[in-house]
């Protein structure tokens, strides 16, 4: 179904280079100071990497899905939170490529292309995580603006996204056609932010509730037509979890590299760990379940860059296998790493906290599951 060419290896490369020289040094310091990584974002802006394949004629790189998930995957390899970035800012540009109107095309992804701006998508409530009809943030129309009353939870990039792509219900009562999508400037008026969450990992990752107290939005903020949020939304996860598949094949890179170069150096019984057959055979495990993750994800992002019908089982099934491998995988490195593994003198324990958020956002692997299965049973 797809075939790497040369522009994806040279794509990988320089990725690799830039994570690797400019990101990684400072990998553990995003984590211990959990605040959002600036210094990173910058990084990632200066080597166009901050949010890959928007089309060039709105300013960005034009490289295809699987290039966007390669690039994921090479800043995940070092650093989860720094990758963080691209895929909550691919969450906000996925809904205006896929479902805006030119005039709003045109009007915001020259910003986030150039890393003026970057975006938040905000459909999570504190009573509606994987249960999204349950929403309760309300969009009364109102003149020429809607008018936003509610709280999300949980928005990565609050606070520091430019621009949120928020979900509400505008026509209550109408079932599938009951949420509607939007535009919200981080200073609209009426619209606040709760402390960043005190996170297990993807620290330097900034989550907060967002409050909206009647926020107004112009009607030209409207994505797409009214009543028709849920397409919007399901539609546009369709297309990230290939990105969180990425994110936790790099991950899950990141700690078997780091495994494999411990074992190599590390002594005991009068030679080196790697000599022994149990952990030999763990190695290959572990490469074998990554490579394999890596082979889904990139299939997933053909389907993703031709709109193919069966995008979302692939979508849901390179998000699934992914981070239970980048979860497996994190937790065998810090096995084969013994008591160092557990210590933050090497990353490993990093990596495994990190791979942990794989398996909840963008819809629990549970919730995966279930919408795998009701592909196959349509
Ligand atoms: C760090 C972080 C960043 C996030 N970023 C964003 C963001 O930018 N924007 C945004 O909108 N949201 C974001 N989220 C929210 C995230 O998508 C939700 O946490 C997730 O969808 C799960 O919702 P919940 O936490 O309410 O769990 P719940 O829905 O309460 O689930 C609890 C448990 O029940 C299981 N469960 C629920 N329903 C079923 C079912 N039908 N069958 C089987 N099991 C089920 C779940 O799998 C889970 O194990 C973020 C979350 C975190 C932690």
């Amino acid at each position: 179904m797809y075939l790497l060419d040369d522009v994806h290896h040279e794509l990988r490369a320089a990725a690799r280079r830039v994570s690797t020289e400019k990101l990684a040094p400072r990998a553990a310091a995003v984590d211990e100071a959990a605040v959002f990584p600036q210094e990173s974002y910058d990084v990632l802006v200066a080597a166009g990497l901050h949010a890959p394949g928007i089309p060039e004629q709105y300013g960005g790189d034009g490289v295809d899905a699987i290039a966007s998930a390669i690039t994921v995957e090479e800043v995940a390899r070092v650093c989860a939170s720094s990758c963080a970035i691209i895929t909550s800012n691919k969450l906000g540009v996925v809904p205006l490529l896929h479902y805006a109107s030119e005039d709003q095309r045109q009007r915001y992804l020259p910003e986030i292309a150039s890393g003026e701006a970057l975006m938040a998508y905000a459909i999570s409530e504190r009573e509606a995580g994987s249960d999204v009809a349950a929403m309760r943030t309300s969009a009364r129309l109102d003149g020429d603006s809607w008018v936003l009353n509610g709280v999300k939870t949980w928005i990565t990039s609050a606070g520091i996204a430019r621009y949120l792509v928020v979900f509400a219900v505008s026509d209550p009562g109408q079932g599938s056609r009951s949420l509607s999508a939007f535009i919200v400037h981080a200073d609209d008026p009426g619209i606040s932010y709760g402390e960043p969450e005190r996170k297990m990992g993807l620290k330097g990752s900034v989550t907060r509730e967002v409050y909206f107290e009647n926020c107004r939005v112009p009607v030209d903020r409207l994505i797409g037509e009214r009543g028709r949020g849920m397409r919007v939304a399901l539609g546009t996860l369709d297309h990230t979890r290939v990105s969180i598949g990425a994110e936790a094949v790099g991950i899950a890179q990141g700690a078997l590299d780091a495994a494999v170069a411990y074992i190599k150096e590390r002594r005991q019984f009068g030679r080196a760990i790697a000599d022994f057959q149990g952990i030999q055979f763990m190695v290959a495990d572990m490469g074998m379940k990554v490579e394999a993750a890596r082979q889904m994800v990139y299939a997933a992002a053909a389907r993703s860059e031709a709109g193919s019908d069966d995008l979302t089982f692939f979508g849901a099934a390179a998000k699934c296998l992914a981070s239970d491998t980048a979860m497996a995988v994190t937790t065998d490195a810090v096995q084969l790493l013994g008591g160092y593994g557990y210590t933050r003198d090497f990353p490993v324990e990093r990596m495994m906290r990190d791979a942990k958020i794989t398996q909840i956002y963008e819809g629990t692997n549970q919730i995966q599951r279930v919408v795998m299965a009701r592909h196959l049973l349509a």
